[in-house]
């Protein structure tokens, strides 16, 4: 058997290898560093992909949440929603921007933004709310668009996640995630579903103007050269990471279904076992399909992660490193506690299911390169301590 890992960059690189040189060599040949014509191919190919307006490739996933929230205007003090349950990238960018993070707590079987917690948290100081598509599956956005339109709100998507995944509205529109809500934002970190070589992040918008604003502010606020209109970043994809993604992007839907493969075969492994609750795939408020389908589409398996219910997660995670199964616990503290984001405002009473969560999460190796005999390793593992 293949060593298992949590993520296999090695074995999908060598499937791609010529590709991925011929691109590099591209850039090494021109000297064309920053700013070269394979950053403009991917930023086409993507915007394509996504049909989105516009892309704008930036330095990494925190810069563009950084970089969406200046763009919109936000300014001190005004309240910007996000869950207790995510990396610390989206609550570190609100806080540094001094916005006014305001954390609300999740919901049990999707590890996505709890509505009512939602709801419950809008003040007339309330500006956004960024919802994250956590490990792969997108939120209930019919819900979160609603309310955003209600209370005149920004929606701020954070898909570092979940690219790739498309989400299916009540009247049964599809449109894929991160194009949603006023702005979306993702990473390209190498181990996202679409990872470059390096750092690399985007920006997605519908909105001209929106688009016009944060291309000025990855470039120190130029739109003119040598003008500097508004205090900016500078936050670039260089162009042999573009490279690398634009010789990626074509099998990222294959990625996809190679991800959604496996989480089909664990979910099946664990269907039977009263301990363990095995991730949905429900994509949206209408259709509850259960179901791992390729048809919605809505799930891309950033992490695959279960729910171990009789108290032994701790256990389980030493004993498959024990046995050379690599497994991660995300996340092990909520954000709410974290003494950088500890706030008055908060009660342990408001986050239920997080505080839930920290202690019975478990996520088992997920890549595009498992296969079955790493699969039966693994769950026959699992199943025969947590039985
Ligand atoms: C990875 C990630 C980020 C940050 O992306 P970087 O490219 O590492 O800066 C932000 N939000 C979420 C949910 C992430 O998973």
């Amino acid at each position: 058997m293949k060593k298992i890992q949590m993520v296999d960059l090695q074995g999908q690189y060598s499937k791609i290898k010529t590709d991925v040189h011929k691109a590099i060599d591209s850039v090494l040949e021109t000297s064309s560093y920053i700013n070269g014509p394979l950053v403009h191919e991917f930023q086409a190919d993507l915007e394509k992909y996504l049909q989105v307006k516009h892309v704008i490739p930036c330095a990494n996933g925190t810069d563009a949440l950084q970089i969406a929230m200046m763009a919109l205007g936000l300014e001190q003090g005004d309240e910007v929603i996000t869950v207790d349950f995510t990396f610390a990238a989206t609550v570190e960018v609100i806080a540094l921007l001094k916005l006014t993070p305001v954390l609300v707590d999740v919901e049990k079987d999707t590890f996505n933004i709890n509505i009512e917690a939602l709801k419950k948290s809008i003040t007339p100081k309330t500006k956004a709310i960024v919802p994250v598509h956590l490990f792969g599956q997108v939120a209930n956005m019919d819900a979160v668009m609603e309310i955003a339109k209600t209370h005149n709100l920004f929606v701020i998507e954070d898909n570092a996640q979940a690219i790739g995944a498309n989400y299916t509205f009540k009247d049964g529109r599809k449109q894929k995630a991160g194009t949603i809500g006023n702005v979306g934002t993702t990473s390209f970190f190498p181990s996202k579903n679409l990872g470059c070589y390096g750092d690399g992040g985007a920006i997605f918008t519908n909105d001209d103007d929106l688009a016009h604003t944060i291309r000025g502010i990855v470039n120190h606020g130029m739109y003119t050269r040598y003008y500097h209109d508004v205090v900016g970043v500078n936050s670039r994809l260089d162009s042999i990471q573009a490279g690398v993604l634009k010789t990626k992007l074509p099998h990222l839907d294959t990625y996809c279904n190679a991800r959604r493969n496996a989480a089909r075969f664990y979910n099946n492994a664990f269907a039977n076992n009263p301990h363990i609750i095995t991730p949905t795939a429900k994509s949206n408020a209408t259709n509850n399909c259960n179901e791992i389908c390729d048809v919605c589409d809505c799930h891309v398996f950033h992490q695959y992660t279960l729910q171990i219910t009789n108290g032994k997660r701790d256990e389980l995670h030493k004993h498959l490193l024990a046995n050379n199964i690599p497994n991660a616990i995300y996340y092990p503290v909520p954000l709410h506690t974290q003494k950088a984001y500890k706030d008055t405002r908060y009660n342990e009473s408001d986050f239920p299911v997080t505080n839930t969560l920290i202690k019975t999460v478990i996520s088992l190796p997920m890549h595009t390169e498992l296969d079955t005999e790493q699969l039966t390793y693994i769950t026959e593992t699992v199943n025969n301590f947590i039985n």
